[in-house]
């Protein structure tokens, strides 16, 4: 293992006393789908190779975070497995003292090819993204996307001890939110955890409207046909809320961003592809890391710049309010809503 570049200090807190040690990493705004609520179908004009971090930079930017006390790190993007050499970078990061979880989302198209050298590299566990297990709607849903290659590609994740798998799944009204309870029973055979994400109203496009957005209550209730459901408590400080059925192995979880705030849990920052740090997904301020690096900053000014991330990141988002009174959430002038694409924020 090798040294952190600074010793490691006390717990980072921002101001609203929450402990800041998870970083999101974006490493391509890049992606091999198109997922009908994450971009338009012509996608969005890439960045140039020049304007994304390298992963050197990356490398140096999670080596100071550690430093200050980041534990956690999760690649992501775009589709961080179309981005090229992937594992080269995995390996960087899992090398560095102090970065305790290193993790990945991704589609999963690509991922049985890269299972097994992410899993030597150093990458603890996936979470892979599938919204139906029906192969028409798949590929209607992500505008191309093979369900089988998604599917080889999560038994190649089991294989290679990426594991317990997680499934994103996102519920559209009138689209997919007929296969919540198939989604659910899945955890009655396999240990997955089976995560539902509340539709967002990121992005310039304006997929997100009261009659697609299922709330968490509504799927919950669903579920709750099949059987009931106890809360557990799963090891990860991460948004989700998670219950299992009766008997079951594996568990179910909710992502509520819009009806259950989870701010007051936040403990992450986002690192996007071309360099800027997000304190907040539903806020657009942003902090210019990569005119820091490329000015030739010092391990100092770039910790200075973590800190001001962290100090800045607001204490929450409204956009919950108006939308669960089923109110229209479009990009409104209180900057409430992400009006960058996921795929340009790291989902
Ligand atoms: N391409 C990878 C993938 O799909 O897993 C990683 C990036 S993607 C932006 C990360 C996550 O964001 C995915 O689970 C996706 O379902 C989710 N996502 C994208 N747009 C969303 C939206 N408008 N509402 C809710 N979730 C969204
Ligand atoms: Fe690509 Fe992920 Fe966005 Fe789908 S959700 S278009 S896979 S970045």
């Amino acid at each position: 293992m090798k040294k952190s570049r600074t010793e490691r200090n006390d717990p980072l807190r921002d101001g609203y006393s929450r402990i800041i040690d998870y970083l999101r990493l974006s490493v391509t705004d890049r992606c091999n789908l198109r997922c009908i609520y994450c971009m338009p179908a012509e996608g969005v004009t890439p960045w140039k190779h020049a304007d994304i971090l390298s992963y050197e930079e990356i490398t140096r930017i999670v080596g100071i975070a550690a430093g200050l006390g980041v534990k956690k790190v999760r690649i992501t993007g775009g589709e961080p497995l179309t981005r090229k050499n992937i594992t080269f970078l995995v390996r960087s990061i899992a090398q560095i003292t102090g970065i305790e979880d290193l993790t990945m989302t991704t589609n999963g198209v690509l991922l049985e090819r890269y299972a097994q050298e992410l899993a030597d590299a150093g990458l603890r566990r996936i979470n892979v993204s599938l919204d139906s297990f029906r192969p028409d709607r798949y590929r209607e849903m992500t505008r191309g996307g093979d369900l089988e290659a998604v599917l080889r590609g999560i038994r190649a994740a089991e294989k290679a001890g990426l594991l317990p798998i997680k499934i994103n799944m996102v519920p559209v009204k009138g689209l997919n939110d007929d296969e919540v309870e198939d989604f659910a029973r899945l955890t009655l055979q396999t240990d997955w955890q089976v995560r539902f994400i509340e539709l967002m109203p990121t992005g310039s496009h304006d997929f997100w409207s009261p009659d697609r957005y299922i709330t968490t209550d509504d799927v919950r209730k669903r579920i709750e046909a099949i059987g009931p459901l106890e809360p557990v408590k799963v090891r990860s400080k991460g948004p989700s809320r998670y219950f299992r059925l009766a008997g079951a192995r594996g568990v179910v979880g909710f992502i509520s961003a819009l009806t259950h705030h989870f701010c007051s849990d936040c403990n992450r920052l986002r690192l996007t592809a071309d360099g800027k740090l997000r304190p907040c997904l539903f806020s657009e301020t942003e902090i210019d890391l990569r005119s820091a690096l490329r000015g030739n900053a010092d391990d100092a000014e770039i910790g200075r710049l973590l800190r001001l991330a962290i100090e800045v990141k607001p204490e929450g988002h409204t956009i919950g309010t108006r939308a669960a009174k089923g109110g229209s959430v479009g990009c409104g002038a209180s900057g409430a809503v992400a009006r960058k694409p996921m795929s340009r924020i790291g989902g």
